[in-house]
């Protein structure tokens, strides 16, 4: 089968890490007609705006994209490009693997789970003001239809990936009403689907249990705020943003991206680390059905890491990205 995937460089370490995950989806042997798109800084300067609409048209064509992060700027100038793509194409689930990589210092072994994280309402549906010059107020949104939305779209994933347990995040026994109504939506969805064991715990119990025995977990479904957070607690548990991928997806639109940022300090270097864009590329070839090229990524990268003088040198190694990313290249059988 061939594939029609729009690619965005971005910007800052973009282009590189990019460039790497391409190189080595490519060398998996799908068939991939990657169609590349500007957006963000550079697309202001030659097209006048950071989103054109020859790159939404793109995305909104071929449904899956592979992304490098954009720098937004800060105080001024254009929006983020990432929250306007997220808003405009309702990309309702953030989705974040966690996993421990053998070679990668991390703070436990053999972790492998899944956040799932509703990524439309919660605390930033950005509703606040002040009350008086001395309180202020932010709202909280939690709908009946975004929850159901996000759990069933949570069991859905879990059944595709083999995962026996979901844990639904919440802090119902305060905010009875706005996370009791998410608890509610998932016990309900969690009833159509007798085949996965359910649960569900309280946000401050969670965030203690995942340092300790994040083993436990195989599926984690949260509300925004919760699931912001605990994502980046667990990126923590396993080596660092750096090594994180990511997803947003919509009802049938999918960007696959790193979760670090543009890296402006380290851009065009040839020292940044492609890891998390390839990972998010292994995403991307999981959710357009080719398993077995993401099992080839996972191998190729997991035997890569091994070797710890392989690594670039944000953890502590001496290649370059070009280097690593022909030793993964390499690794792929
Ligand atoms: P950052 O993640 O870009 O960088 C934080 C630190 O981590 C820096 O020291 C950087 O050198 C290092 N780092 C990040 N990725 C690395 C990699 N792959 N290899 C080696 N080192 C790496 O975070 P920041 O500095 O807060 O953000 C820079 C810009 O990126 C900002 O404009 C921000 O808005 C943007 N950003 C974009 C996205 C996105 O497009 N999805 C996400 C986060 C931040």
């Amino acid at each position: 089968m061939a594939y029609n995937i729009t690619l965005i460089p971005g910007d800052g370490i973009g282009p590189e890490v990019i460039e790497s995950a391409r190189k080595v989806i490519d060398a998996t042997g799908v068939n991939i007609s990657w169609e590349s798109v500007e957006a963000g800084a550079i697309a202001k300067k030659n097209l006048g705006t950071p989103l054109p609409n020859y790159a939404i048209n793109s995305i909104k064509k071929n449904k899956i994209v592979l992304k490098g992060p954009i720098t937004t700027p800060i105080g001024e100038g254009f929006r983020s490009v990432n929250v306007t793509l997220r808003q405009k194409l309702d990309l309702f689930a953030n989705i974040r693997p966690i996993k421990s990589y053998e070679g990668i210092k991390s703070l436990h072994d053999d972790v492998d789970f899944i956040i799932v994280r509703e990524n439309t309402e919660d605390l930033y549906s950005g509703i606040e003001h002040m009350v008086g010059e001395d309180a202020a107020e932010s709202i909280k949104i939690i709908t009946r239809k975004a929850s159901e939305r996000i759990c069933r779209f949570a069991f859905e994933l879990a059944r595709k990936e083999g995962r026996k347990k979901v844990t639904l995040v919440h802090k119902a026994n305060i905010m009875k009403l706005s996370d009791g109504l998410f608890l509610k939506c998932g016990k309900k969805i969690a009833e159509e689907y007798t085949d996965i064991e359910f649960e569900d715990i309280i946000v401050d119990a969670m965030s203690m249990k995942l340092v300790q025995n994040p083993q436990d977990y195989d599926l984690i479904v949260a509300p925004n705020l919760y699931g912001d957070i605990l994502s980046d607690l667990s990126a923590g548990l396993v080596g660092g943003l750096g090594l994180a991928p990511g997803a947003n997806i919509g009802e049938d639109i999918a960007i696959f991206e790193s979760v670090h940022g543009s890296a402006p300090d380290i851009a065009g270097k040839n020292i940044a680390n492609p890891i998390s864009a390839i990972l998010s590329g292994a995403m991307m070839l999981k959710y357009i059905g080719e398993l077995e090229a993401a099992s080839k990524v996972e191998r190729a990268l997991a035997n890569t890491i091994k070797d710890e003088r392989k690594l670039t040198a944000d953890l502590g190694g001496t290649f370059g990205t070009e280097q690593f990313t022909e030793e993964i290249i390499s690794n792929i059988i």
